[in-house]
C-alpha cells in the first residue's frame, strides 16, 4: 500500500502543500524562459535563413513558406513575456498585451491566408485538422491576453494558470517535431528534430509527471503511428533486425525521457521539501522574536518596531497618541497566594482584557506584569478606568490595583523605547499611592525623571569625589537617655542637585540594582570614622547600618563588612546590621543566607521599620532578630490617636515576650518618650534625641556634654 502511494507520489499523484505546489510551478515556469530563449533565437535563424535562400519572392510567398517557423516563434515569443512577467522581471502589464494582440492578428491572418489557399484543394475537415496549430497558438496568445487583462488584477499571481502555456507550447514543440520529422523521413534524414522537440517538452513538464507521461507517450505513439508505414515502405532499406532494434529504441528512448523527468521532480520535490522547513523555521524564529511566549501578544521588540512606524507615518496625528504603561499592583502578593500557575492564567486573561479594550491599537507585554500600549488620547481615561475595573473584579481575595502611566509623544522621531520608560517613570510614582492611579508625565516628572536618571548614571563618581556622606543620628536609653548608639543615615550632596535626600536616591538606586554601591561607601566611612575616633582615645558608640535586600544578591556583604571591620580594626560588638522589614517579602535567598552568617558570625541583627509593611508578623515568627525597631509611623497622631499607645504598648510587650529588645523610631515629642519609656520600651531615636548630623557635630556634642554616653553600650 505505502509502496503504490509512493509509486503515485512520485508520478505527481498527490497532494502538496501551497509553498511546494508553488515551488514546483514557478521552477517549471523558469525552465520556459530559457526554452522559449532558445526557440526563440532558432525560428528567427530560421525565418532569416528561408528568405536568404529563397531569394527574389513575393511578401505573400515567403508568408505562405514560413508558417510554421513563425507559429513556432510566435508561441515562444507568448510563452517567454508570460515567463517574465510571471516571474516578475517584467512589471508592467503593456508588454503582455501588446505581444498577444499582435500574435492573434498574426495568427488569424495566417487562418484566413490557410483557409483561402485551401478551399477547393480540402475538404472541410482537412481545413480544419490543417489549422490545428494556428488554434494551438490562438489559445497561447488569448491566455496572455486574459491573464494581463483579468488574472493579474483579479488573484494576483496564479500559479497554475501558468501551467497551461507550458501544455500548450509543449503540444506545439512535439507536433512541430512530429512534422518537420516526417517532413525528414521522407527526404531519407534522420528524426532529430523529433528528438530534440521531445526533450524540449520533457523540460517543460516537469510539475507533474502523470502529465508528462502522458503527453509525451501520446506524442510517440502519434509520431509512430505516421512514421510506421512509411518504415515499412522502406522496407527494402530496412531488414527485420534492424527494425526491432529501432523499435525497441524508440521505446527506451521513451522510458529514458519519462524517467528523466520524473526524477528530475522528485528532485524539486525534495528541494522544496527542504526550503519550506527552512522557511517555516525561519517564521516560528521570526512569530517568537515578536511574540510573547506567555501570553501569545506582541512583545516589546514588536512594539518599539511598530510603535517607530506609526509615529513616522504622516497619517498619524502625533498630538492624538498616547504611549501607556500598564502595570499591575501586589501581583507578587497574588503569585503568592494562588500560585504561580494561576499568576501566569491572571496574566494571560489581563492581556487579553487590554486587547479587548484596546482593539484597534498596538499593545504588547514588556515583561512581568507590566503591559505597554499606543492609543490614541481620546478615551484614553474612561478604556483604562474598563480595566481597572474588570482587574479589581478579578480577584476578590486579594487586593489587585492597576496603575498606569502616561506619555504623549513630542514628535515623529520620538523613540518609543524613550517613550515608554517615560510612563513607566510617571507610573512609578504612583506606587502606594492609593489616591493615584493614572499619571501622565508632564514637566514635574520630566525633572524628577531627569534627576532619577542623573542619580543612577552618577552614583559612581558621587561615589568616588566624595559627594556620599554619612550622617548620624543618636539613639538614646528610653530611661536615662543616655547615648547607647547611632544609626549611619546616606547623604548625597551634590555638587549639581544640592541636597539629596535618601528618599529620593534609595529607592531609584535599588530599582537600578546600584545600592551596593552606596553601601559599601558607607560601610567604608562609618569603619573609618570608628578608627579614627579610636585611636584619638575618644569614647565611641555602636553603629546601626542599613542593609538592602539587594545588597545581598550583588556583593558578599557579609564579607565586605568583614573585610572591613579587620581592616579597620573595628570588633563587630561596634556595628548592628539593620534589615528592613519590607525586604523580608520576596526573594529573600540571598538575603536570608546573609541574615544566617551575620548571626552566626555574631553580629546584632535589627529589624528595621517594624509594622510598616504588610507581612510584620510573619517575619518575627520566621527570623531571628535581636532588636525591633518600631516603624515611626504607630507615633504619627499619637496624643490623637487613643489606639496607638495601646498598640505600641502591645508591640513591645510582644517583643519582650519573644525576647527582643524594643526601639521606637521617629520620637519627636516627651510625651512620646515618655509614654515608650513607661511602656517599657528600651531604646529611643527621634529629632528629640537630635537629627542625623555629620560625624564632627555628633563628636562635638558627646565633648560638651549634649549627650551623655552610656556605660552599657552593647547589648
Ligand atoms: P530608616 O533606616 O528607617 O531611617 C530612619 C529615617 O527616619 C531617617 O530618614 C531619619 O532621618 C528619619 N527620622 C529619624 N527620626 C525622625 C523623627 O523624629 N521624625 C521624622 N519625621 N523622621 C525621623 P532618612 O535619613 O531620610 O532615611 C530614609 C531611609 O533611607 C532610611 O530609613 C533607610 O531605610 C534608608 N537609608 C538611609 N541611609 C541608607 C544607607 O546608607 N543604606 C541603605 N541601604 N538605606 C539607607
Ligand atoms: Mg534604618
Ligand atoms: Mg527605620
Amino acid at each position: 500500500m505505502d509502496l503504490l502511494k509512493k509509486a503515485l507520489s512520485n508520478m505527481g499523484v498527490c497532494k502538496h502543500s501551497a509553498y511546494k505546489k508553488r515551488y514546483l510551478n514557478e521552477t517549471n515556469i523558469r525552465m520556459a524562459i530559457y526554452m522559449s530563449f532558445i526557440v526563440l533565437v532558432l525560428e528567427f535563424w530560421m525565418l532569416v535563413r528561408y528568405v536568404y535562400k529563397r531569394p527574389g519572392r513575393t511578401f505573400i510567398e515567403y508568408f505562405d513558406g514560413e508558417t510554421n517557423y513563425l507559429i513556432f516563434f510566435s508561441a515562444a515569443l507568448v510563452l517567454m513575456v508570460f515567463a517574465l512577467r510571471y516571474t516578475e522581471k517584467i512589471t508592467r502589464e503593456l508588454p503582455g498585451k501588446i505581444v498577444s494582440v499582435l500574435v492573434l492578428a498574426l495568427d488569424i491572418s495566417m487562418m484566413i491566408r490557410f483557409i483561402y489557399r485551401s478551399i477547393g484543394e480540402q475538404s472541410v475537415t482537412g481545413i480544419l485538422w490543417g489549422m490545428k496549430y494556428h488554434y494551438l497558438l490562438l489559445a497561447l496568445a488569448l491566455l496572455l491576453l486574459i491573464y494581463e487583462t483579468v488574472i493579474v488584477k483579479r488573484d494576483g499571481k496564479n500559479d497554475s494558470y501558468g501551467q497551461w502555456f507550458n501544455v500548450i507550447f509543449a503540444v506545439i514543440c512535439m507536433g512541430f517535431g512530429v512534422e518537420t520529422s516526417m517532413y525528414d523521413i521522407s527526404k531519407h534524414r534522420q528524426i532529430l528534430c523529433f528528438i530534440t522537440m521531445i526533450i524540449f517538452a520533457a523540460c517543460l513538464l516537469i510539475w507533474k509527471p502523470y502529465v508528462s507521461v502522458l503527453i509525451l507517450g501520446a506524442a510517440f505513439l502519434y509520431f509512430y503511428s505516421l512514421w510506421y508505414p512509411h518504415l515499412i515502405e522502406l522496407d527494402n532499406l530496412y531488414n527485420e533486425n534492424v527494425f526491432e532494434g529501432d523499435r525497441i529504441n524508440y521505446l527506451i528512448f521513451w522510458i529514458v525521457m519519462v524517467m528523466l523527468s520524473i526524477s528530475i521532480y522528485i528532485q524539486r520535490v525534495h528541494e522544496s521539501a527542504k526550503d519550506e522547513e527552512l522557511i517555516e523555521a525561519n517564521e516560528k524564529l521570526e512569530r517568537s522574536a515578536i511574540v510573547d511566549d506567555l501570553t501569545g501578544i506582541n512583545n516589546l521588540y514588536y512594539f518599539n518596531r511598530e510603535a517607530e512606524r506609526i509615529l513616522k507615518d504622516p497619517e498619524t496625528d502625533i498630538e492624538g497618541k498616547v504611549f501607556l504603561f500598564l502595570n499591575v499592583e501586589n501581583f507578587k502578593t497574588y503569585n503568592d497566594q494562588f500560585g504561580y500557575q494561576s499568576g501566569n492564567e491572571f496574566l494571560i486573561s489581563f492581556a487579553r482584557l487590554i486587547c479587548e479594550v484596546f482593539p484597534d491599537d498596538l499593545v504588547a507585554r514588556q515583561s512581568d506584569d507590566h503591559f505597554v500600549v499606543l492609543t490614541d488620547v481620546e478615551k484614553v481615561r474612561e478604556k483604562t478606568e474598563i480595566v481597572r475595573n474588570r482587574v479589581h473584579a478579578y480577584a476578590v481575595e486579594v487586593y489587585l490595583e492597576l496603575k498606569v502611566g502616561a506619555f504623549r509623544p513630542k514628535g515623529r522621531d520620538t523613540d518609543p523605547r524613550i517613550a515608554i520608560d517615560s510612563a513607566r517613570y510617571a507610573c512609578s510614582l504612583t506606587k502606594n499611592r492609593y489616591d493615584r492611579n493614572y499619571k501622565e508625565y508632564n514637566e514635574e516628572v520630566d525633572n524628577r525623571f531627569h534627576k532619577m536618571q542623573y542619580i543612577v548614571n552618577h552614583i559612581d563618581s558621587a561615589v568616588q569625589n566624595g559627594y556620599i556622606k554619612v550622617y548620624y543620628q543618636p539613639v538614646v536609653w528610653a530611661d536615662s537617655k543616655d547615648l547607647c548608639g547611632c544609626e549611619a543615615l546616606a547623604r548625597w550632596i551634590d555638587p549639581t542637585y544640592g541636597f539629596i535626600s535618601p528618599g529620593e536616591f534609595i529607592p531609584v538606586l535599588e530599582e537600578y540594582r546600584q545600592i551596593h554601591k552606596l553601601d559599601a561607601c558607607i560601610f567604608e566611612q562609618v569603619c573609618c570614622d570608628l578608627r579614627r575616633a579610636m585611636d584619638a582615645g575618644k569614647k565611641v558608640v555602636p553603629v546601626s547600618l542599613n542593609f538592602s535586600r539587594i545588597d545581598f544578591e550583588l556583593m558578599d556583604a557579609v564579607g565586605a563588612l568583614e573585610k572591613l571591620l579587620e581592616k579597620y580594626g573595628i570588633p563587630k560588638e561596634y556595628i548592628h546590621v539593620e534589615i528592613t522589614e519590607s525586604a523580608l517579602t520576596e526573594n529573600i535567598g540571598a538575603l536570608e543566607e546573609g541574615m544566617k552568617r551575620f548571626k552566626q558570625d555574631g553580629f546584632s541583627l535589627w529589624l528595621d521599620d517594624f509594622g510598616a509593611g504588610y507581612s510584620s508578623f510573619n517575619v518575627l515568627k520566621d527570623y531571628d532578630f535581636d532588636v525591633l525597631k518600631i516603624d515611626m509611623t504607630f507615633l504619627k497622631g499619637f496624643e490623637k490617636n487613643p489606639k496607638s499607645p495601646l498598640i505600641l504598648n502591645a508591640i513591645i510587650r510582644l517583643a519582650e515576650s519573644i525576647n527582643m529588645f524594643s526601639l521606637t523610631e521617629g520620637v519627636e515629642t516627651e510625651e512620646a518618650a515618655e509614654f515608650l519609656r513607661n511602656a517599657g520600651c528600651g531604646r529611643l531615636q527621634g529629632y528629640l534625641f537630635g537629627k542625623p548630623m555629620p560625624v564632627e557635630e555628633l563628636e562635638e556634642r558627646m565633648t560638651d556634654g549634649t549627650y551623655n554616653i552610656s556605660d552599657k553600650l552593647l547589648l
